[in-house]
């Protein structure tokens, strides 16, 4: 192992530089077809060797997720100064829980502000999860503990059960919002969904305030979208926050990918009350393009996240505004590093530049297809997601076809079969489009 240590620069950086030479030309995807059949443990090979058999056995089977034709899910990039950061965390192996034996804590919460500022949400305190399913899961826990404020008891001691029925209302929910109320004991039967607006995904204004109206004064949670999944649909925001004032609830608003759009200026508009909501939940590895597994959960309440979060035990210390006493994890990698190298090394404007030419290339794209007969836009694009299908191809066929050039998911929207591209990748070039385009067509 010492061995390995004095030669792991030299080994790292050639095999490193080597991946990072290709990333371009690597497949966009590689399907797995059947699993491989597993290999007992084999005697020690060292580093060296492990990265031969890496090389050999593993590494071709893997995504080009990282490059730029990789249009799947929503998928960010990887910045140089994010990847800088990344290799620094796993080297340093901070565990940012508490202050007694680093300021790294401080890091993450400088880090939290930087977003804070860029995002809008001036009145908000961040803190680093491993991304938006959890980001949105721990919203909904300070959620939680919010109904039990109104109703005079703690839910972090007494349990949800003594809070009786919750109600959650959306119009679009993600379907990790599901997840996060079966996780929380709230239940995914407690969700109600009420009506968009005609041909969009946004919110109905009226239809929520007319279930919130039949709740008759009782409390309720609010999960708004800012950025739906196919149509990048916003809610309108305000008019959401602005019930409030005749509705008792709590409004989280997941903003995965779709805050991202403060940082455009012909944008921005969507989501300039993103500060009015009680959490907001978002995603770093998508749009801020820093490697798995980063987001930051974002809430005016610190203080119910603290009741539901806190850890304290005679040699962890009280109840502080540390991470241990407000996330889920206890130990955790430091998380904002990736982040915190990113806004330093290109700020605002360098993020800028990214939001904006990905939104330029999904209008491209948007527009390449709508102009070729047999396909068809399923909705206008609204900001990085096309959301398209061909006449007689099925998604799966055309998925299948230009894997090895573009990755594409499928979905349905509306009932119809289609295909999302969603760009968030810094390293995609309008060329990419283009060859992109082609692809789709084979
Ligand atoms: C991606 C996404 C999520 C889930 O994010 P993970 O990082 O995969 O946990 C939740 N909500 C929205 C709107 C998303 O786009």
């Amino acid at each position: 192992m010492h061995d390995d240590l004095d030669r792991l620069p030299g080994l790292l950086s050639r095999h490193a530089a080597g991946l990072l030479a290709t990333l371009d030309d690597r497949p966009a995807a590689v399907p797995a077809g059947a699993p491989r059949p597993r290999r007992p443990l084999p005697d020690p090979a060292g580093l060296d060797g492990a990265l031969a058999e890496f090389a050999e056995r593993w590494e071709p089977g893997f995504s080009g997720s990282a490059g730029p034709r990789y249009l799947g899910f929503v998928t960010g990039g990887v910045t140089p100064a994010s990847l800088a950061g990344d290799w620094l965390t796993g080297l340093l192996d901070q565990n940012p829980t508490s202050r007694l034996d680093s300021s790294a804590p401080d890091l993450e919460r400088e880090t939290a502000g930087w977003l804070a500022e860029i995002l809008g949400l001036p009145s908000h305190t961040g803190l680093f999860v491993s991304g938006a399913t959890m980001s949105n899961t721990t919203g909904l826990a300070i959620a939680r503990e919010w109904l039990g404020e109104h109703a005079g008891i703690s839910v972090a001691d007494e349990g949800v059960a003594a809070l009786g029925k919750i109600t959650v209302l959306s119009a679009e929910p993600h379907s990790s919002v599901y997840k996060a109320l079966s996780m929380l004991g709230i239940g995914r039967k407690q969700l109600r969904t009420f009506p968009s607006l005609p041909g969009r995904e946004a919110a109905d204004i009226a239809a929520l305030d007319e279930a919130l109206t039949a709740l008759d004064g009782r409390p309720a949670i609010v999960v708004a979208n800012a950025g739906t999944v196919n149509t990048v649909d916003f809610d309108d925001l305000e008019a959401i926050s602005a019930l409030r004032e005749r509705h008792p609830f709590w409004l989280h608003v997941d903003a995965a990918f779709g805050a991202f759009a403060a940082l455009s200026p012909a944008h921005a508009d969507l989501v300039t009350a993103l500060d009015d909501a009680d959490s907001v939940c978002v995603d770093l590895h998508k749009w801020l393009n820093v490697p798995y597994d980063s987001a930051v959960q974002f809430t005016r309440r610190p203080d119910l996240q603290l009741r539901v979060f806190q850890n304290s035990a005679p040699y962890l210390g009280a109840p502080s505004a540390d991470p241990l006493h407000l996330t889920p994890e206890n130990s955790r990698r430091l998380r904002a590093l990736p982040a915190w190298f990113t806004l330093r090394a290109y700020g605002r404007d360098g993020h800028r530049a990214i939001v904006e030419r990905n939104i330029a290339q999904a209008h491209r794209l948007g527009e390449l297809l709508q102009n070729t007969p047999g396909w068809r836009l399923l909705a206008p694009v609204r900001l990085n997601v096309v959301c398209f299908a061909h006449e007689t191809r099925t998604p799966e066929e055309i998925i299948k076809a230009a894997a090895a050039e573009v990755f594409v998911t499928p979905t349905t929207l509306w009932d119809t079969p289609g295909l999302r591209a969603a760009f968030s990748n810094w390293r995609t070039s309008d060329d990419d489009v283009e060859r992109a385009y082609q692809a789709l067509l084979q």
